[in-house]
């Protein structure tokens, strides 16, 4: 910010007084900025020449929100309720010119106006559920005094962002204006009337509406305590006065911030906008994609050419022959199909999106490809046997991207003699749904190679993870672990259910054993014949998994697994299974203990974290927040605890040192405590602190 550019000025226009805002990028609520309206508004009131105010954000923008960085310092005056109560207090008619989102605390500002009017691109929402919290500025008060309490708990609740449209159907725009917003709204100013929510009653709302939106939004609190807390306090305002409800609002709001879910939501907050800072990238730009090719039409590749499709690319869709390639564009189709049936798009849609895919055996057409994704077999000869085909045909400058999950990419890159275009793209199944993309970067992979990665995940709305090569990447390598420990639980007296209860009970959707039957257990299968020749004798190994294959349990698609399923997929211990794990436990004279579901909780985080200590420590993930991100949105990791490196920073390193160190008693070679967790432990901090310094190192000392 320019020291001499005050976030907040004044403009003069006859008797209308604009207060514009400008504190780039979003206009947030910064003390600054809520000073500055404050003795904006105070002053203008007192002004006899002025007779009207207008709010304006500027072209593009309205105010964005609160400023999520003093979230988590003592709040400090003036506070946005006073701000906020000094626009509705104001005697004068004050106009909300939106232009772009008013979002969270910049709708509150807006909904104290009288007019609110916005441009065509504004967007309008309470969108502080997101963070764990609930609106804190009187918005669970005043939206249902204009929507009703249905649909203000919906609004609230689900956090929804509405556009223009949207919110003038619902009366919280006054109106859409086409033209010069600001000159509308300065014309408009001198003659509205005052017209105070504060001072409505809340409409008389329909209780079989009322009932649902909350069930709804009970259904999908999944474990944030600010929707039960929403819910409560937007009853309110049909019942009591509107500043009893505003008490009400800034009790729970003030509590709420401070709650360990509201926390780790923040954290994931700048979380996400770190992950796309690497070092060394700053100046670097992306190559330019528009046709992309996809190798390999199969799950994934059927999965990623949506993907690519929906972000309106047009994309090749290679095979092996023709067949393959009419089953892939099948496959493609079919996902589209799904997404017509369930309403999330339209027939017209669906069809547009799946006339950008063309199926082809042809690799010829692979010239024209700006971005190549392969997705072919996991075997790293079929891999390099087309590396190198593709080589002979890719345009010169061409991204060569593979999505393999374990192999090694430097390997894959060597076979090219263009080592500097390849890198790896790694989505996770369903790749058109699930948020986290790898991307990992090989030893030789160029800067403006990765920065590609980076703007097409953008341009896809995925949370891209960059990652360093090695085996399983930063995801799958702590997976490893993770499952791996879940089954020495089960080998050492836990029963898979037992497990999968405490996951579920920590914020999982699913538990472990039920996702490994969801995927499929021979591919995991696979790779550890692949890898037996190599296994260090001294690691534990469970085979409790490779017995259920060998009887033909595959998961779910063979109707059973670690669980058995009856016709209709609902699934249940199997007696056969118990019987397998206990001659497992008998061969190794196990005598099995219990474990509580704190135990099993506290044991699968340690060792998620301690793995993620040794991929830190090697530099394989550049920052601690990075693998929270890959475990929350590749892996299910419940959002409110973090990710996995949060959570283990909430428990002390102290605490999880000593039960790594029980894990590696029970696990053997590779579950050692990592010597990184070793010193944060001994010296008392936690990754959260370790990682600012490191990455300070790394950008010279410069604040991001
Ligand atoms: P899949 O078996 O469903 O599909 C592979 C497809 O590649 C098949 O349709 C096959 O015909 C085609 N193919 C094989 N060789 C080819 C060639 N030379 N030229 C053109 N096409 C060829 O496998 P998948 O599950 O989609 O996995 C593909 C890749 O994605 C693998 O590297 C896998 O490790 C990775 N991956 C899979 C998952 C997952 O959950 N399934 C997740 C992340 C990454």
């Amino acid at each position: 910010m320019d020291a001499v550019t005050p976030p907040v000025t004044v403009a003069r226009h006859g008797a209308v007084a604009v207060i514009a805002i400008d504190f780039p990028p979003v206009n947030a609520l910064s003390k600054a900025v809520r000073q500055g309206l404050m003795d904006a508004v105070r002053a203008l009131e007192a002004d006899p020449d002025v007779a009207a105010l207008v709010i304006s954000g500027g072209p593009g923008r309205f105010i964005a929100g609160a400023d999520i960085r003093e979230m988590s310092q003592p709040p400090d005056a003036p506070f946005l309720p006073d701000v906020v109560a000094a626009i509705d207090a104001c005697a004068k008619p004050v106009v909300a010119a939106i232009a772009g989102a008013a979002l969270g605390g910049g709708c509150e500002i807006a909904l104290a106006c009288d007019l609110r009017l916005g441009r065509p691109k504004a967007l309008m929402g309470l969108t502080e559920t997101r963070l764990g919290l609930i609106p804190g500025a009187g918005g669970t008060q005043r939206l249902p005094r204009l929507v009703g309490v249905a649909q203000a708990i919906a609004l609230i609740c689900e956090g929804r962002v509405l556009k223009a449209g949207d919110a003038l159907a619902l009366g919280l725009l006054d109106e859409v204006v086409e033209g010069d917003l600001l000159a509308e709204a300065i014309a408009r100013a001198p003659g509205v009337t005052k017209r105070r929510l504060s001072e409505l009653p809340v409409p008389a709302g329909d209780d079989a509406a009322e009932e649902a939106a909350i069930a709804r939004a009970r259904k999908a609190a999944k474990g944030v305590p600010a929707i039960a807390e929403a819910i409560r306090v937007i009853r309110a305002a049909g019942e009591a006065e509107f500043a009893t409800g505003l008490a009400l609002e800034r009790a729970a709001f003030l509590a709420l911030r401070e709650s360990a879910e509201a926390k780790a939501l923040r954290h994931l907050f700048f979380a996400e906008r770190e992950a796309t800072k690497v070092p060394g990238l700053e100046s670097v730009a992306p190559r330019p994609v528009e046709a992309v090719a996809v190798i390999g039409a199969g799950t994934m590749g059927a999965g990623i050419a949506v993907a690519l499709a929906d972000a309106g690319l047009s994309v090749t869709l290679v095979e092996r022959d023709g067949e393959a390639a009419a089953a892939g564009l099948q496959r493609v189709a079919d996902l589209y199909a799904r997404q017509v049936k369930s309403g999330r798009l339209t027939q017209a849609q669906g069809a547009e999106r799946l006339g950008c895919v063309t199926p082809t055996a042809d690799w010829a057409s692979l010239a024209a490809a700006d971005l190549v994704v392969e997705a072919a077999f996991e075997d790293l000869a079929v891999k390099a046997d087309i590396f190198r085909r593709l080589d002979a045909v890719a345009k010169p400058g061409a991204v060569l991207a593979t999505n393999t999950s374990y192999l090694d990419l430097d390997a894959i890159a060597a076979v090219t003699s263009r080592p500097q275009d390849v890198v790896g793209l790694h989505f996770f199944a369903p790749a058109n749904v699930m948020k986290l993309l790898e991307v990992v970067r090989p030893a030789r992979t160029a800067p403006d190679v990765i920065a590609t990665a980076l703007a097409l995940a953008k341009r896809m709305g995925k949370q891209p993870v960059v990652a360093g090569n090695c085996d399983g990447f930063i995801g799958n390598r702590i997976y490893a672990l993770y499952r791996r420990h879940a089954e020495v639980l089960v080998e050492d007296g836990a029963s898979p259910q037992e497990v999968d209860a405490a996951l579920e009970a920590y914020g999982f959707a699913m538990g472990i054993f039920a996702v490994s039957d969801m995927s499929g257990l021979d591919i995991a299968y696979a790779m550890r014949k692949r890898r037996a020749a190599t296994r260090d004798p001294a690691e534990r190994y469970v085979s409790i998994a490779d017995r259920l294959v060998e009887q033909g349990r595959l998961g779910r698609k063979t109707g059973a697994g670690w669980y058995a399923y009856d016709a209709a997929g609902a699934k249940s211990a199997d007696p056969v299974v118990e019987a397998l794990i206990a001659e497992a436990r008998a061969e190794k004279a196990i005598v099995p203990r219990s474990f509580t579901p704190e135990q099993i909780q506290r044991r699968l985080l340690a060792v998620m974290a301690n793995e993620g200590a040794k991929a830190l420590a090697e530099g394989i993930a550049l920052r601690a927040s990075d693998i929270d991100l890959a475990f929350v949105h590749g892996y299910g990791f419940p959002r409110t605890r973090g990710g996995p490196m949060w959570a283990a920073d909430q428990m002390g390193l102290r605490v999880v040192l000593t039960e790594v160190e029980a894990a590696h008693a029970a696990g053997g070679t590779g579950s050692e405590p990592a010597p990184l967790l070793v010193a944060l432990a001994r010296d008392g901090r936690s990754f959260a602190d370790w990682q600012p310094t490191k990455q300070a190192e790394q950008q010279g000392g410069q604040e991001p």
